[in-house]
């Protein structure tokens, strides 16, 4: 596992898609029903427009049977054109009557006459009129209506018997297709526009007339052009907008809080330093303290015994050494006690099981920007399955911070070269009771004679340095049952210590 800064920014630009995309999506969606809303809208007006005029037809031929008078001059046996009624019903192109005993016109096609035949033999038995023939394509339909002895044929018009006037559409620009269908001729009412990509809405139904059972259909495709891409395109931005926001707030969040810690951590290293200060001066103090008592003791004793000329003011001396002695020994005491506070702190009451690999990870999250700012580059390896270790958090964190703290400073030297810093978790050897964490760094490394004091309270190579911060790790890592050791020099560069911190579950 390498510990990386690419990950977060990949984890936003997946937030991103993911919001953009359910945003844009849902916009996509919504025209897309308003446009079939509006299409289905459409689609019944044209049908019940077109129905109405289908009615009306119907309508006028039953109404032809009772202009009864005959038309004058014609003479003939064969079928008699009517009036036309051009004002009312342009579509209405011819209309005629045929009497008793004659035909249908013999300028008709043959097909025709025998259609006309056929239509009216199917009129006599409905009684109402019947479709003839219709041809389609040529925008042409007769109609036949059977009376009990006259006939009527009536021939239509389709272009004519579209109601532009009250059309829901511009029948020039409207991507809408109107077709009229029927036994597999079709007469296009409005062309509009076919696409082979996007999406397709479609209607289809019958006009509501007997006589004229033709197929209302309506087609439109929908082109991705059609998207409102402006709005989705704002809502992309808008989206993102608000997620760098949210990440500068996090951000800030996050470096506020590592400050507050690092404090903490600051705080309480120097407090344990201070103790590991008071225990260095207690064992320094407490030798002369000891040697002041004794030689005391004896002048007062001497003070005693002596005999000279001149009694000595035996009772002022007396009363002045009693002080004396009373006087060390409370200062040996309180050092004493002092000493015995500090000298090792007592952990064995916080430690808890945690997992090392977490205590790590918040070590190095915390020094991150320190990492940074020098061109760190840190390796963490640590088996998925490494078992968890009892330790007491503060005081784990504290040794981890050390640790690497050290290592920084030691990479700060100039001659070091490639900055690395290596952080490998392990099972120790069998019996395996024990985890290691080894920190290894490109510092210069540990000269033969600093080796040995490295541990010793204020053992310092470092001008501003102290010389507590390895002694008191190494404290805090005994009174957790654990152990702190300079490994012995290796074949590479640098300085690598072993922290060995026992298991939550022994074996
Ligand atoms: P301080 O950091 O205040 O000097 P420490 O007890 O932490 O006190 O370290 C004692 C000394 O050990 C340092 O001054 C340094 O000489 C040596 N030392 C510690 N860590 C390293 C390291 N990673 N590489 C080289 N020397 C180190």
């Amino acid at each position: 596992m390498t510990f990386s800064h690419w990950r977060r920014p990949l984890t936003w630009l997946l937030a991103w898609a993911l919001v953009a995309g359910a945003g844009t999506g849902w916009l996509a969606h919504a025209r897309l029903l308003a446009l079939e809303d509006a299409f289905t809208v459409d689609a019944r007006i044209v049908h019940r427009l077109l129905s109405q005029r289908a009615v009306q037809h119907d309508a006028v031929m039953a109404m032809l049977p009772l202009l009864q008078q005959p038309v004058e001059g014609h003479s003939s046996n064969a079928a008699m054109p009517l009036p036309r009624l051009p004002a009312a019903y342009p579509q209405i192109v011819e209309i005629l009557r045929r009497l008793p005993g004659s035909t249908w016109p013999a300028d008709w096609p043959q097909g025709l006459r025998t259609a006309a035949d056929a239509a009216e033999a199917r009129s006599l038995q409905s009684g109402h009129a019947e479709l003839a023939q219709a041809e389609l394509p040529a925008g042409k339909v007769w109609l036949v209506l059977a009376g009990r002895n006259t006939a009527h044929a009536l021939q239509l018009d389709l272009q004519t018997t579209v109601p532009w006037d009250e059309w829901p559409m511009d029948a020039g620009t409207s991507p809408v297709r109107v077709h009229l269908q029927y036994q597999g001729q079709a007469f296009e009412v409005q062309a509009g526009r076919r696409l082979t990509y996007g999406w397709h809405y479609d209607f289809h139904k019958l006009l509501a007339s007997h006589s004229q059972p033709f197929d209302v259909v309506l087609e439109r495709d929908v082109s991705w052009s059609e998207l409102p891409w402006a709005a989705m395109l704002a809502w992309a931005a808008a989206s993102a907008a608000a997620l760098a926001v949210l990440r500068a707030l996090l951000r800030q969040r996050v470096a506020a809080r590592r400050a507050e810690e690092l404090l903490r951590l600051g705080q309480v290293s120097r407090l344990n330093q201070l103790g590991e200060l008071a225990a260095g001066m207690a064992h320094e103090l407490n030798q002369p303290l000891t040697a002041l008592l004794a030689s005391t003791q004896a002048a007062q004793r001497l003070l005693g015994k002596d005999g000279s000329d001149e009694e000595p003011d035996l009772d002022t001396a007396r009363h002045a050494m009693d002080q004396a002695v009373a006087q060390a020994r409370r200062a040996s005491a309180v050092v004493g006690r002092l000493r015995r506070v500090v000298e090792r702190p007592d952990l064995s009451g916080q430690v808890q099981t945690l997992a090392l690999a977490a205590a790590v990870h918040d070590a190095l999250h915390l020094l991150e920007p320190e990492l940074r700012r020098r061109g760190i580059t840190v390796q963490l390896d640590a088996p998925a399955d490494l078992p968890a270790v009892r330790a007491e958090p503060v005081a784990l964190q504290q040794i981890i911070h050390n640790l690497v703290m050290n290592a920084l400073q030691a990479m700060d030297q100039p001659e070091s070269g490639q900055r690395r810093l290596w952080l490998t978790l392990s099972l120790m050897r069998p019996p395996s009771t024990r985890v290691l964490l080894s920190v290894r760094d490109t510092g210069p490394g540990v000269t033969p004679e600093a080796r040995a004091h490295l541990f010793t309270p204020f053992y310092t190579t470092r001008p501003d340095g102290l010389g507590l911060g390895l002694s008191l790790s190494e404290s805090l890592a005994q009174a957790m049952g654990g152990d702190l050791s300079l490994a012995p020099p290796g074949d590479g560069p640098g300085a690598e210590f072993h922290l060995q911190l026992p298991l939550a579950q022994q074996p």
